[in-house]
């Protein structure tokens, strides 16, 4: 598909190309054909009325005379130039064709490959989005099922499934929540509503809405937000970080600190959200901002819930408002996210 797409594009800059080239041979060829025609012309009516002898003296004083007689050595020297021109021109333009289907094939390949890499991606996406959709949606089903033929299914283990149930499409709604956020952020023309705030606002109402989560698991969350006023979208920041906190309260056992601090340097500021949970192995480290990367599966997958959609979104948050998010860990010892961002 890309291959005959690049050869198409290629046969198209070749007949643009191709049809300059050749109007303006032929542009050349007819202009110099004309002056030939016209000095033939003169020079066969210089033959048919010849200069009497001595008549060069016989014009007035000062009269130039562009055009003396020739002979038809002269004509047949002019048909010479002619066809000379016109090998050459064919020439260049056989030269032309040849050097621009290779820029042509070229520069095809160049213009199309940002393309098939944005539809691979976007393939990549629907696949692994299809997958993760698919396990939730098949759990459900088989739960139908098997219920469904169930001879001695009673009001009482109705209730129970149903209860599954629920929490089986709950898991769908909050997957299909991700997915469109993510899609959101992955626009780099997302209409962002940027405005000037003070930083420490925005990490209060993240905190509020990770406090219950931490309160279950008895995590107090600490902060150091010094006054750095920011520009940039409020909502889709506060989303940054109840990802951030909400990880660190998730991968933290009970009755650990996690603290937010805030950093300034030159035109930027730093936030660091540290934790003292599980951490992430090095060799995990490269991949968590990937979509549905999910570190150790077997020790994180069952026990807590997400999709590992989290990060990517945070990441994409922090792209659109020209910073840089970094994370350094430790398996066994915590983590701590440094999201840099560039003051208001
Ligand atoms: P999710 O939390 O839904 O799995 P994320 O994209 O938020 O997805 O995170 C990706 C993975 O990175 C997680 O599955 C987890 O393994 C790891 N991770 C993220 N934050 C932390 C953290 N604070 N401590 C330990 N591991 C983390």
């Amino acid at each position: 598909m890309f291959h005959s797409t690049r050869l198409k594009l290629t046969a198209w800059y070749l007949l643009i190309i191709m049809a300059i080239s050749v109007s303006f041979s032929a542009f050349i060829y007819f202009g110099a054909t004309r002056e030939y025609d016209r000095f033939l012309r003169i020079e066969q009516y210089r033959i048919l009325h010849p200069t009497p002898p001595g008549g060069a003296t016989q014009r007035p004083f000062g009269e130039f005379d562009p055009f003396p007689p020739s002979s038809q050595a002269d004509v047949e020297l002019i048909d010479w130039a002619r066809l000379r021109v016109l090998e050459a021109l064919f020439g260049i333009n056989v030269i032309i064709l040849f050097l621009s289907a290779l820029s042509g094939y070229f520069l095809a390949g160049r213009t199309l490959r940002p393309i098939k890499n944005m539809l691979d991606e976007q393939n990549r996406f629907i696949t692994d989005a299809s997958h993760e959709l698919n396990t939730p949606l098949t759990s459900l089903k088989t739960s139908i099922e098997v219920n469904l033929r169930d001879t001695n299914f009673n009001t009482g283990k109705a209730k129970e499934v149903l209860e599954s149930n629920l929490e089986d499409v709950n898991n769908l709604q909050f997957l299909s929540a991700e997915l469109i956020k993510l899609t959101q952020y992955q626009d780099q023309n997302n209409n962002l509503q940027f405005e000037k705030f003070h930083l420490a606002d925005v990490i209060q109402e993240a905190v509020e809405k990770v406090k219950s989560q931490a309160k279950k698991k008895n995590i107090s969350i600490s902060l150091d937000t010094p006054k750095v006023y920011l520009t940039g979208e409020k909502r889709s920041l506060t989303e940054l970080f109840i990802i951030l906190l909400d990880n660190a309260i998730k991968y933290s056992p009970n009755k650990t600190a996690v603290t937010v601090a805030v950093k300034k340097i030159d035109s930027k500021v730093q936030i660091f959200v540290k934790d003292n949970g599980i951490g992430i192995e090095k060799k995990d480290i490269p991949y968590i901002f990937d979509r549905f990367y999910r570190a150790d599966k077997s020790r994180t997958k069952q026990k807590t819930k997400g999709y590992g959609l989290g990060l990517s979104i945070a990441k994409r948050i922090v792209i659109l408002h020209n910073g840089n998010i970094t994370v350094e860990s430790k398996a066994g010892t915590g983590s701590v996210f440094v999201v840099t961002l560039p003051k208001a």
